[in-house]
């Protein structure tokens, strides 16, 4: 009797098992398209997880957002040069970690470029290249070493008036984390959040095997790089084929070299691997200003972290432990 319980329960939770299916939504947030799946039961407890996930990213937005006034980092900027400003201990780590990610990149990822957005923009509303005195200035005001943190009291200074912060490019891969992290801890257990390019998967398809992710070739978004198994972990592409401006016959993309205060260029695409979205999209921001030789030493010195690069002839370079097939292949 006992044993064909047992049976009986080996079978219906094998039945379970294939009963799994992978549940997908589609929708926008943060500003960005955002597709969210997750595994589960059925449509209904699918959804559920799904919301939960919307929420959780609804609630870093209101955190981060720079346009919300009543967001904290819009606080943070309306007392630069003023005060400082005490946050959730949330937001205080997010900049802490930020901070951490401007050494390690010699300031190439600086969240205070943000005062810089008024000099380029990336919609298709600047005519001519700003002229060289503007650019110099619009750089007065970057620098993280002027992001001024206070442990004990949890408090956020920028020191200079006019000063800005903005988490444009780690914002996404924190929100993903974070998605992921949530449905994780309500036992879901396999989905992807992909927050337009910032992916962070956990578990497996739903017979078991790996999740796969194919990577763009930005000469022709048609045709991938070939196909990458991805196991707990996450991968953020920074691309410049989606805003940019041209001047001169050269492409400026949206992120910005903080030293200089001009686009960086020359590079198609960098795409990171590594164990969280965060640090995969603060990193390709960081190597898309660093450049090819500086970003994939940087790359190959950071743990469980791998990079693959495009510059702007097509070539294709990545860091010493992935090995892709240069030759686009479907
Ligand atoms: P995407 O938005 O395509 O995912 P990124 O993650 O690289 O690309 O983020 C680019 C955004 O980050 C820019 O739109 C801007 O808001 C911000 N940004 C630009 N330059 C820098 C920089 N050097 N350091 C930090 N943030 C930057
Ligand atoms: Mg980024």
């Amino acid at each position: 009797m006992k044993k064909h319980l047992f049976l009986f329960a080996l079978l219906t939770g094998v039945i379970g098992l294939y009963a799994q299916q992978v549940y997908t939504r589609t929708t926008k947030l943060m500003g960005s398209r955002y597709d969210i799946s997750v595994v589960a039961g059925n449509r209904e407890e699918g959804n559920r997880y799904i919301d939960m996930a919307v929420q959780e990213i609804k609630r870093i937005e209101k955190m981060i957002s720079s346009w919300d006034p009543s967001s904290e980092t819009s606080e943070i900027n309306r007392n630069a040069g003023i005060k400082p400003v005490k946050v959730s201990k949330e937001l205080f780590d997010l900049i802490k970690r930020s901070l951490l990610i401007s050494q390690i990149t010699d300031g190439a990822f600086d969240i205070s470029y943000a005062s810089m957005d008024r000099i380029w923009k990336f919609d298709g509303s600047m005519t001519r290249m700003p002229d060289s005195a503007t650019v110099k200035k619009s750089v007065e005001k970057v620098g993280y070493r002027h992001i001024i943190l206070d442990e004990k009291n949890q408090t956020v200074f920028l020191e200079r008036k006019g000063m800005k912060i903005g988490f444009g490019a780690i914002g996404k891969g924190y929100s993903a984390d974070k998605a992921k992290a949530l449905l994780i801890s309500k036992g879901v257990k396999a989905g992807i959040i992909n927050a337009s390019g910032d992916m962070n998967t956990w578990g497996t398809k739903p017979d078991g095997s790996p999740w796969t992710i194919a990577i763009t070739n930005p000469m022709d978004k048609k045709k991938a790089f070939g196909i990458f198994e991805l196991r707990e972990n996450a991968v953020v592409t920074s691309g410049n084929y989606e805003k940019y401006v041209v001047f001169n016959g050269i492409r400026y993309t949206h992120i910005i070299n903080p030293k200089t205060g001009y686009p960086a260029h020359g590079l198609l695409s960098v795409t990171v691997f590594a164990p969280k979205a965060e640090l995969a999209d603060a990193l390709a921001t960081a190597v898309f200003v660093m450049g090819k030789d500086k970003g994939i030493k940087l790359i190959d010195q950071i743990p469980a972290t791998e990079c693959l690069i495009v510059d702007d002839r097509g070539r294709v370079f990545t860091s010493k432990n992935i090995h892709v097939n240069t030759k686009p292949n479907r």
